[in-house]
């Protein structure tokens, strides 16, 4: 479409007849831009909030022509590090690419410091002739009224393309410091050089500088997070803002402002401020999309997953050496559960994404300092206390709930634990062949007891051991006392040398308490392990065989492998 001779605002309201661009209030033009892109599009970076795109989408169509919705802030709410953040900045992000597309054509009142949109400054009379339907009380801001002297009236002023960008549709602020939050901060302030030129009149616009968040934020997005946390005085521009349009200026009549306001806070202030009841006529006005933590570790690992990617990547760049193996167990049931359990049970507060990754950073750039292959378990639980320690000095409730030692931190540790001891006594032990061959070498063992035993010799230690360990292991299995245990051993006895020609493993009522005598040797070489004892030729071989075993079964390197063998070892 021919927009090149669009010079002036007498050609735009021609033009404007048949080209429902040039007809768009903020909140039509972002929602055409939502017709135009996918979702995903607009919000590359927020694929794992995919219903609060859906309800911001929602927001922007429903409040396209005049819509109600026009009239509500959109009120983002939820705590930190949940991507409210992310969603703003990928938002803004889409507008500075839409405006330069074809369909994203956008003009402004050439000179104007709130880039009016070329319908405000026709005043509500002359739209009228024309037959344009706008905002009823737009007209042309104190800048564009003398322009407008200037030129002897509307259509011989110039416009031109408007392109989004900080400071022109754009503006953010973030309340922190009520003291700092002047109001000249975002309407102006009087620039005293231009006083005297101006003829001295602190009332004319050209003695006013015009640079306040709220004049850069026409046309677009205003951005204001920790919004409850503003002085009232602010909550009141911003609930005028939202419900009539407009802004109080002290010096200058009441100016109208087309801004989509976008507002941010977490469940806790919102919670007082709804009791407060102060800020009911705000909140009447806002459409809230809420945000909730991660609950599910499987989800909170796959972020860590992304940012550990990022980092071999990097560090394989610069320094062509990196982490190779990520332990995928690790990260999932040890450290993503460890903070999902601090979001527990409603996922309104807790430890924010953010700690994982600093957790798992910090993890990850010991391990390449020291060139190991991967990140150990150990390394994990000491980079999860460096960052907890610093965490404790924000909320502390929290960071002592889940300091390494406490409570919780037992709890998802054990749970591990159990886990990893499954692994081994169940998928490696079980179907190892040494697992079998000491399994039988107990069993013959345990045969020529019995054979001695009913000669009438005298046993020795280890021999009173391994019978009394079957014993107790026959007893548990079948939870009930062995009635007669002479008659169950004289069954062995009377066909010893049959039974010592079978495995032990056909052997049914044999064939549990030897494996639990093999799991319970295991136990005690992997203690000793764990604690850098030397261990038997034979031991060692075992080690290095459960050691290859369990880092397939666990999807890891040997290196982890060994680490959480060690572990097992402590814990047993
Ligand atoms: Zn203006
Ligand atoms: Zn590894």
């Amino acid at each position: 479409m021919v927009t090149q001779d669009i010079r002036t605002l007498g050609d735009y309201v021609e033009k404007a007849r048949n080209d429902s661009r040039l007809k768009r209030t903020t909140h039509s033009y972002i929602a055409d831009m939502f017709q135009h892109y996918s979702p995903l599009e607009i919000f590359p970076n927020l694929r794992a909030n995919k219903r609060q795109v859906g309800l911001v989408s929602q927001y922007f169509l429903g409040s396209a022509n005049f819509g109600s919705l026009a009239e509500r802030l959109l009120l983002l709410l939820g705590p930190q590090g949940v991507g409210k953040t992310t969603l703003c900045n990928d938002l803004k992000q889409s507008l500075v690419t839409y405006c330069k597309t074809d369909q994203g054509l956008a003009y402004a009142v050439a000179g104007c410091p709130f880039h009016q949109h070329p319908f405000d400054v026709l005043g509500a009379e002359d739209r009228g002739k024309h037959g344009l339907v706008w905002h009823q009380e737009a007209g042309p801001c104190p800048v564009c009224e003398k322009s407008l002297e200037q030129y002897g009236g509307w259509e011989q002023m110039p416009v031109t393309r408007f392109y989004y960008g900080p400071r022109s549709g754009i503006a953010d602020h973030t309340a922190v410091d009520q003291r700092r939050e002047d109001i000249t901060e975002f309407l102006g302030d009087v620039d005293y050089s231009m006083v005297l030129k101006a003829k001295g009149s602190k009332s004319n616009p050209e003695a006013y500088d015009w640079a306040g968040k709220f004049v850069w934020a026409n046309r677009g997005i205003l951005d204001w997070d920790e919004i409850l946390k503003s002085r009232r005085q602010l909550m009141t521009s911003l609930l005028m803002l939202t419900q009539s349009k407009a802004i109080a200026y002290p010096k200058f009549p009441k100016l109208h402002a087309d801004i989509a306001i976008i507002g941010a806070t977490n469940y806790g202030e919102y919670d007082l401020a709804l009791k407060d009841n102060v800020l009911e006529p705000l909140f009447g006005r806002a459409f809230v999309v809420g945000f909730r933590y991660i609950l599910d570790a499987k989800e909170e690992a796959e972020i860590t997953k992304l940012r550990a990617r990022q980092m071999q990547q990097y560090s394989k760049f610069k320094d062509d050496k990196s982490v190779l193996c990520i332990n995928e167990a690790v990260l999932r049931e040890y450290l993503a559960k460890l903070i999902v359990n601090s979001r527990m049970p409603e996922g309104e507060s807790g430890l924010s994404p953010r700690v994982t990754l600093d957790i798992f950073s910090n993890a990850y750039m010991n391990a390449t300092r020291k060139n190991a292959p991967c990140i150990s378990f150990d390394q994990y639980r000491d980079s999860y206390e460096f960052v907890l320690s610093s965490e404790l000095h924000k909320n502390k409730d929290l960071a002592d709930k889940f300091s390494i030692d406490s409570k919780l931190a037992q709890q998802v540790t054990k749970e591990f634990f159990d886990q990893l001891w499954k692994t081994v006594a169940e998928k490696i032990c079980a179907t190892s062949d040494e697992f079998k061959r000491m399994g039988q070498n107990k069993y013959i063992e345990y045969l020529s007891v019995l054979e001695r035993q009913s000669r009438g010799e005298e046993l020795s230690q280890r021999d009173k051991e391994l019978s009394a360990a079957v014993a107790h292991y026959l007893n548990t299995e079948s939870q009930k006392q062995i009635q007669d245990q002479e008659a169950f051993e004289r069954i062995f006895i009377v066909r010893l040398d049959e039974y010592k020609k079978q495995h032990y493993t056909q052997i049914e009522r044999l064939r549990g308490p030897i494996n639990n005598i093999v799991s319970s040797n295991i136990r005690t070489i992997l203690k000793n392990y764990s604690y850098n004892e030397e261990l038997h030729d034979k031991d060692r071989v075992l080690v290095n065989e459960l050691t290859s075993a369990f880092g397939q079964a666990i999807s890891g390197c040997r290196h982890c492998a060994d680490g959480l063998l060690r572990f097992i070892g402590e814990n047993l």
